[in-house]
């Protein structure tokens, strides 16, 4: 994982393009510094510029960059540029290892669940309807560059704020996590200074829906109808089936699901008496929100009756 440059520096772009076109080797020192304080006050460690700068001037990809700053191509620049920003980034990181509690990581988003966390949800710090599940075979991006790919495996997350993608228990008026003491596993080993922690084979022990409702009979089985009749993976071959051939039959098949995803959520509801903030967790993502991935939407006529269109 890469730090994003962008989301620690407000550079005014029409500076930075002047500054690619003119290779003003002056102006390209003046930047690097304005960028390193940026960073800086970014991670609240400001003092740390004297630091940061000497172990800057210390790199060889700086000082060769320095050095022949009038010489290289504007496209050239621009290129090395960004990846001088993550150097510098990263340098700063590493004269602050440890963590601010400063909800950087919170709201760049939620994390997955593990075995391990399992206890939290028994224990009540987090509540079935603070998560939802994305069931194997959904459409989701599998990493930063990766294109749009299927799910290999379940995942349990905690929901996010819809607009602006934070963790729902993070606190924006405190500036903190709701259940910092007892924050996931994923949360715990996450260390902004250091992204390759992150990489631990522990993260292969991913907490499912069976983990924490094994034990109940009744939801299991409609959570095994549910998987089979709206299964993902069968609806992300329809779509491209349907994408390319416009066949009618597929796009009733489509339908048909559809419309079992909606009777089977209603019998969690009715049936069950499971509360419908929880539907998320226990049958995944409503297909109609799913196709949105794919480029379509659902709409429903006066007479109740499913169409899907483009979403254009
Ligand atoms: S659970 Fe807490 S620490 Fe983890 S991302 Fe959410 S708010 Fe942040």
């Amino acid at each position: 994982m890469k730090h994003n440059s962008a989301h620690f520096i407000q550079s005014d772009p029409p500076s930075l393009q002047d500054l690619f076109q003119s290779g003003n080797r002056k102006d390209f020192v003046a930047q690097v510094r304005n960028a390193l304080r940026q960073i800086l006050v970014k991670l609240q460690v400001e003092g740390h510029y004297d630091q940061v700068i000497t172990l800057v001037k210390r790199e060889p990809s700086y000082r060769e960059l320095n050095n022949t700053w009038e010489e290289i191509k504007p496209s050239v620049r621009s290129q090395k540029w960004y990846e001088l920003m993550e150097l510098l980034i990263q340098i700063a990181y590493s004269t602050r290892p440890y963590c601010l509690r400063c909800g950087e990581c919170c709201r760049l988003g939620s994390p997955s669940l593990h075995l391990e966390d399992a206890e939290l949800l028994a224990r009540g710090f987090i509540l079935t309807r603070q998560i939802y599940t994305l069931r194997r075979g959904e459409p989701v991006r599998l990493n930063i560059e990766a294109k749009l790919g299927t799910l290999p495996s379940e995942l349990i997350k905690l929901k996010e704020d819809q607009e602006k993608g934070y963790c729902r228990l993070y606190s924006e008026n405190q500036k903190s996590c709701g259940i910092y003491e007892n924050r996931p596993l994923q949360c715990r080993f996450q260390q902004c200074w250091n992204p390759e922690a992150l990489e631990q084979p522990w993260q292969e022990q991913k907490l499912t829906r069976r983990d924490i409702l094994g034990n109940d009979q009744d939801l299991m089985e409609l959570l095994e109808l549910h998987d089979e009749r709206c299964d993902p993976e069968r609806l992300n071959h329809l779509l491209f089936q349907l994408h390319n051939s416009r066949d009618m039959t597929v796009l009733d098949q489509v339908l048909e699901m559809l419309r079992q995803d909606v009777a089977i959520r209603s019998l969690a509801t009715t049936k069950l008496n499971r509360d419908e903030e929880e539907l998320d967790f226990l049958l995944g993502r409503p297909l109609a929100e799913i196709v949105r991935s794919y480029g379509f939407r659902v709409e429903m006529d006066q007479d109740g009756v499913y169409h899907l269109a483009e979403d254009r």
